[in-house]
This record gives C-alpha cells, structure tokens and sequence, in this order.
C-alpha cells in the first residue's frame, strides 16, 4: 500500500493585501497597522436594560445596541408632556415628567426620572426617581434611590423596591430598601418599612413596622 503524503500548497505572496507601499492610505482597513496609535474615544459603561448586562458605549452616542443581546438602547433623555400617548419609555437617559401632566399605564425604564405631574403605571429607574408632584402609582416601582419632595403625597399601591429613599413628604406603602430610608422632618410613611436602616428625623413620622432583612 503506497503512503500518500500530501504538501500543503502554500503560495507565500498571496495574501489577500497589497503590498504596503501600493495600499491607499486613505482607506483605513487596508492600510491597518497595529502598531498605530488607536483612537480614544471617550465612553461610559451602561446597563442594558433588556438583559442587565454592562456595556461600554462611546459617550455622546443617542443610542446603541447591546453587545451581549443586540437590543437597541435609547439613550436619549425624554420628556413626557401633558396629553403625551406614548406609554412605553426605555432608555438610558432621563425622564422628566412635566408638572400638569395626568399620564396613567405608563411603563418607563430609565435613569433619572423627574416625575413633576401626576403619573401610574411602572417605574424602573437606575438612578434617582423625584417626585414632585401628588400622585397615585399603581404599578411596581424600582429605583437606585427615591425622593419624595415637601408638601408631596404619594400612594404607592405595589410598595417600592429601593436602595434608598428620602421623604420630605407624605408617602402610603409599603417600602423595601437594601440601604437607608430617611424620614425628614415633615415627612411622613405610612406602611412597613423592610430596610438595613431606618432614619426619622425629629418631625418626621413612621406609621408601621419597620422589619429587618
Ligand atoms: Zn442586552
């Protein structure tokens, strides 16, 4: 039985590239040298807010899309007036709420919200959720922290799930904090409070169990 050996059939000057001196210079991929210095362009890690997962996206980007789950992701700030239709907000940048705004079966995922009028539905937010305006949220709320400002009162009818909150106000529900809730002078909860911590400022009130985790 004759062994066959087979050669590779190796032809060293095709590759596919033109020899340096003959590339366009002008035409970044053909003329590609690792050894250039690479641009730096400035960015900021986000979260995606369809799978969770952190990214790094160039910072003056509007918008997009996921490397883990290829989602697109907004990341425009939005404001929702009064009489605005639309229902659904995702994005990475901030909401605000105008003040005469009556908006109800809202479902908004952002950063920042500025919640000025009076609006229900589902509130997840990354960073800080202000309200400022006297509302009733029927829906699940989230956020990195939650301010309730003076003078306000809000009836959360699913509780909040935080890391903070601070209440200068007057909030009914029930509240569930990784971190501190504070109750300022003036401000008032009524409901159980389930955090690490529980501050009540001299004029300020907790109407409820406060439970340890
Ligand atoms: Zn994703």
């Amino acid at each position: 039985m004759p062994e066959y050996k087979t050669e590779p059939f190796i032809v060293p000057s095709i590759s596919g590239l033109l020899p340096v001196g003959e590339r366009n210079p002008r035409v970044a991929l053909t003329s590609f040298d690792p050894r250039e210095k690479k641009v730096q362009v400035p960015s900021r890690e986000v979260t995606c807010y369809e799978c969770g997962r952190r990214s790094h996206v160039p910072s003056a980007a509007l918008s997009a899309n996921c490397i883990h789950c290829h989602a697109h992701l907004n990341m425009t700030d939005i404001e929702l007036k009064p009489g605005s239709r639309r229902l659904t907000v995702r994005t990475l940048g901030n909401v605000t709420i105008a003040p005469d705004a009556v908006l109800s079966h809202l479902s908004v995922v952002c950063h920042h919200l500025d919640m000025g009028g009076r609006a229900s539905g589902s509130f997840r937010c990354s960073g800080t959720l202000t309200i400022s305006g006297g509302t009733r949220i029927e829906g699940s709320v989230q956020a990195a922290s939650l301010v309730v400002n003076k003078g306000i009162s809000v009836i959360l009818t699913q509780g909040a799930a935080l890391q903070d909150a601070t209440i200068y106000g007057r909030v009914s529900g029930r509240i569930e904090a990784s971190g501190c809730v504070r109750i300022c002078r003036g401000g008032e909860l009524c409901g159980d409070c389930c955090a690490a911590e529980i501050q009540v400022e001299q004029g300020g009130a907790h109407l409820g169990n406060w439970i340890r985790p």
